[in-house]
């Protein structure tokens, strides 16, 4: 099974049918039937490393009043998976993680998986990003998850490599830095510096402007803790759209 990072967006997206959408959607047909899939939100960054327990985790609709009612009417009725929530506890023991039934899907995974996989069939599990943590952290715990890429389970990174909604406006010339901090991470990834990606702090001004806070990076450097040599790395849909960049890829 492949790892795969994807840059949500606006949380409009979910409703929206454009070049992004429809390549996420391409990537759910394109790949062979996941039996779960886990998915590393921007939007649970929390005090803890927790999983979503429970046979149906809710749909949390995570936005301000600004959002049109279609918005908050999306249902991502996938089931949860205490199995899922029970391996993953064992890959990381004896580090703790908390089952928890308080949070349920929110924007950064439905988002997604209304066209990644529209059926909602697949047992869907999140995991928190403890935001006490530093990167290394993250990318360790990344790196325990690894064997459930042999167990057909689809690990998913949800968050944005530019996400600066102070400066987000308008589009982003091929030359801004959104769009060169965009290509910097993708030349990364498909280079394999991880350590670069986990150092990103130590990236420059760009780095800077991009990642004013972790939240939206975090769940990259789980995704590629888990990359192989002989992975390949498919650039799903790139793009940088005023401070926010559109990055999603998928390695193996
Ligand atoms: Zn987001």
């Amino acid at each position: 099974m492949p790892v795969a990072f994807f840059g949500h967006g606006t949380p409009l997206n979910a409703l929206r049918d454009n070049e992004h959408t429809r390549a996420w959607a391409r990537f759910g047909t394109e790949l062979p039937p996941p039996r779960a899939i886990l998915v590393v939100s921007a939007h649970w960054y929390v005090a803890g490393t927790k999983l979503t327990a429970g046979a149906s985790p809710r749909t949390v609709h995570d936005f301000g009043a600004w959002a049109p009612p279609e918005l908050f009417a999306v249902d991502y009725g996938a089931p949860g998976s205490d199995a899922l929530v029970e391996r993953v506890r064992a890959l990381v023991a004896p580090f703790p993680v908390e089952a928890d039934t308080s949070w349920g899907f929110d924007h950064g995974a439905w988002s997604v998986l209304v066209h990644a996989f529209p059926q909602a069939c697949v047992p869907v599990v999140q995991l928190s990003i403890d935001r006490r943590q530093p990167p290394a952290f993250h990318y360790a715990l990344g790196a325990r998850l690894a064997p459930l890429r042999d167990e057909g389970i689809l690990v998913i990174g949800s968050g944005n490599v530019v996400h600066n909604l102070e400066l987000f406006r308008g589009e982003a010339g091929e030359e801004s830095w959104p769009a060169r901090f965009e290509r910097c991470v993708r030349d990364w990834i498909i280079a394999c510096d991880h350590d670069a990606l986990i150092d990103y702090h130590r990236q420059g001004s760009d780095a800077r402007l991009a990642i004013p806070t972790p939240d939206h990076y975090l769940p990259l450097l789980y995704v590629v803790a888990q990359q192989r040599d002989d992975d390949p790395v498919r650039v799903i849909t790139e793009g940088a759209h005023g401070a926010m960049s559109m990055l999603s890829v998928a390695l193996g």
